[in-house]
Parts: C-alpha cells; structure tokens; sequence
C-alpha cells in the first residue's frame, strides 16, 4: 500500500472510532513512528525538525528519562497512599526552584487537573468563584477550565462567574497599567453582578493569546489589580515553565512576582503524565481542613523518577541557558528574515519560545500563517500558529535545539516565505 493510501487510511480509521472532536495538526496529517532529540521520523522513514514540542523539552526518548522510568517500572509502581522516598525526594528539587513563599506541592497527571485543583483552593481559601482569564486563554480540558479557555470556542455569553479581558500588548503598554486597568475592570464587573472575585489566571507567557513575554515586570501591576480586588494569581507554567523562556525556570520569575498558587505540566516529564500545583502553605492549609486530596496515578514513583531524570537533564546539559542563547539567535535570524519578507510583522518571544505575527499591510494575515506552517510541514519543518487572528507563528522547539537546527529552521522558513503568493 502507498504511503498516501495507508494515510487516508488511518485518517479514516481515526475518525471511525476517535469521533468528531478531535483535530490534526497539518492539511497532510504526520504518522510519527520514531522520535530521537529534535527529530521525528514518519511511517516511511523521513526525518522532520520538531520546532513545536515544548513536552519532550530535554529531547525525544532522552536515554536518561527511558532509563528512569524503566527502572523504577521494574521495581514498583504505586501510589501517594503509602510511604515512598522518590516523590518527595522530587518534591524537595521541585519547590527548591521556587521563591521560598511557595512551600507545597501536590501532584496530578496534567495540566488541567493542576489547573482545576489550583481553582478549588482558589475558591475555598477566598470564599469566592470568579475568575479572569484573558480573551484567547487556554487552561484545560475539565468541564471547569473549558469554561476558562476561550481559545476552545466558548460559547456566548460564557459562564456567569467568568470574565475575559484583551490579553496583554506590551508594544504599547510597556508598564502594563493598560492590562491592569482591563483586570480592575474585569473585577468591578463581576463584584458588581455579586460574585465574588476567586482567581486571575494567566499563562505567563500568553501562548495561545499569541506569545507576549517582555517587558520582563509588564505583568505586575495586573497582579496587584487581582489581588487589591481579593483574588489568588494562579500561574499556569504548563507552556513557559521548566526553562523554556532561558531565564531561570518560570516564567512568573521573569516578572519578578511570587504566584499564590502555580500550576505545571507538559515538560515536566519529557512526555510521561506528570504534572503538579505548588501553592503557599497557608492556602493548603486552609484547603486541606476542608478537603482531601487523593490522586490514584499523580505523584507514582515511576512519574516521580521520570520528573527527576527530566530536572537532572536540564541541569547537565545547561538546557535553560541554550534555551537563551539558541533562542536569541533564532530571534535574531528570523528579525533578519524581515529584510526580505514584509509579511513579518513582529517577532518576540523569550528564550525557545518565539512568536513570529504576520500581516499583510494592516491585516492580519491568517490564510498566509496557514500556508507557511503546511509549507513548512511539507519541507520536514514542523511549527504551528496561535493567536486570536490565527497569524503567529508559534516556534517551541524542544529545549535542546542548537544552533545548526535553528539555521535548517531559517532556511526552510526563508523558503516557504519566497513561496507565498505576494498579495
Ligand atoms: N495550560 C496551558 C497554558 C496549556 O497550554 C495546556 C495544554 N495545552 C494546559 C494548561 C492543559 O494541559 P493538559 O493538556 O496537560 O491537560
């Protein structure tokens, strides 16, 4: 069978049985079979850069982190309801990367449920259940944080304890009063309806509202907006955290803020389900007299030893710091692509995570974004698109992308630049 057919084959097989929901990535959809660092390689054999795979963030099937989980597979697998050493062995690592204000952690399987428990102590320590996302937030997939994700297709009007407020545009609101003053608004609103303000919950680097990461400090004043109206700052590291932005591992750092609560995920075992919600000890104390928390796979020691190989790595081979210098030299090759491509508009981002905005004169140009990123698929490069306008080029690439991965990446994108009809 042709390589086209067994496609359309599987794609139909797919649907038969995964049903409507679901969506791939790419008008010419992307059979992985193998991955191995920045390289995945398809059912016949072809080799494509992964520029977009912020999960297997210290490389795919890293020998260290297979190692690990195979080991401790074979010893034991169990839960937090009995004594084992190696999660809090990772927990001590984990909150020592933390301002010393966050003393806790508790472990899940996925950002959302990290998500969704940062909520309920949100709601139980301030009494309240409202909460501001911005407007092209993504935050999860529970029937909660569906609520929270506008990116999703929210239906109108959202949610009565909701509110949405423009995300932020550091171009021209440097300081950030401007998103402060949409998130005073926000509150009044709904203090006004009589719901009680719970929670301000932001990526702190705005993926899906189309990457806004600097001025580094733009985020303050918005959080003292949230907390003088009575609500808990979650920061959701699911995308920015564990180094990706190359200054430190959070991205909340980088704005030199103390989080009450912070939720992460994705990376954190380099695709094993690991995920966790760290939080002030006040807060689970209070939240812990009124509820318990179990979690049958969160916390096992086999994520456990996964999570450490992954912290390990990152540390041996400098990973935060090549995500800074690597990602100011891609940002740099990509600013120079603008010379000869007017539809680049923007590029920003901090460390290996890179938005590139395109316009075509004034508009937002998202029918070209579409065709470059298939362009770009079409030459082994895989990107993807985000923003309100589906016009930024998202570029995450796994943390130990280097310098010759990030000139073939150039390359491709100048090419299938030159391959956009001009409009
Ligand atoms: N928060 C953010 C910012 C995310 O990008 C995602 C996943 N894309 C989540 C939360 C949810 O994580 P998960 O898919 O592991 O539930």
């Amino acid at each position: 069978m042709s390589v086209e057919n067994s496609t359309q084959d599987l794609i139909a097989r797919r649907n038969r049985l995964l049903g409507p929901a679901y969506r791939l990535f790419y008008e010419q959809p992307v059979q992985v079979v193998r991955g191995d660092g920045v390289w995945l390689y398809d059912q016949a054999g072809n080799r494509y850069l992964d520029a977009y795979n912020n999960v297997a963030c210290v490389g795919h099937c890293h020998p260290r982190v297979v190692e690990a989980i195979a080991r401790q597979a074979a010893i034991v697998n169990t839960h937090t309801r009995y004594l084992h050493e190696t999660v809090l062995d990772y927990a001590e690592r984990l909150l020592a990367t933390f301002p010393p204000e966050i003393g806790n952690v508790m472990f899940t399987c996925t950002g959302s449920e990290s998500n969704d428990l940062a909520l309920r102590v949100a709601r139980t320590c301030t009494g309240g259940t409202g909460v501001v996302v911005t407007k092209t937030a993504y935050h999860g997939v529970t029937g909660l944080l569906a609520e929270l994700s506008p990116s999703l297709g929210l239906p109108e009007p959202t949610a009565p304890h909701v509110r949405l407020v423009p995300a932020p545009q550091p171009a021209g609101d440097a300081t950030g009063d401007i998103f402060a003053g949409h998130i005073r608004a926000a509150f009044d609103d709904m203090k006004r309806s009589g719901i009680r303000p719970a929670a301000l919950l932001v990526d702190t680097i705005f993926s899906s509202d189309g990457v806004f990461a600097d001025p580094p400090g733009f985020l303050r004043p918005a959080v003292d907006a949230a907390r003088a109206a009575g609500a808990l700052f979650i920061a959701d590291e699911v995308q920015p955290g564990f180094g990706r932005c190359g200054d430190g591992l959070w991205g909340f750092a980088r704005h030199g803020l103390i989080p009450d609560v912070v939720t992460m995920g994705k990376p954190m075992g380099n695709g094993h389900p690991v995920a966790a919600m760290a939080a002030r000890p006040e807060l689970l104390k209070e939240f812990g007299a009124r509820s318990r928390y179990f979690n049958t796979f969160g916390g096992n020691p086999v994520s456990a030893a996964a999570a450490t190989a992954v912290l390990d790595v990152i540390e041996q081979e400098g990973l935060v710091e090549n995500a800074k210098r690597t990602g100011a030299y891609l940002r740099e090759r990509i600013v120079a692509l603008r010379d000869r491509h007017d539809l680049i508009h923007d590029v920003r981002g901090a460390g290996l995570f890179i938005g590139v905005e395109l316009r075509r004169g004034d508009a937002p140009a998202a029918k070209e974004t579409a065709q470059l990123v298939n362009g770009l698929r079409a030459r082994h490069v895989l990107i993807s698109a985000a923003g309100p306008n589906a016009n930024v080029l998202k570029v995450r690439p796994p943390l130990v992308f280097g310098r010759e991965h990030a000139d073939l990446l150039i390359e491709t994108l100048d090419q299938a630049l030159r391959d956009i009809p001009r409009g």
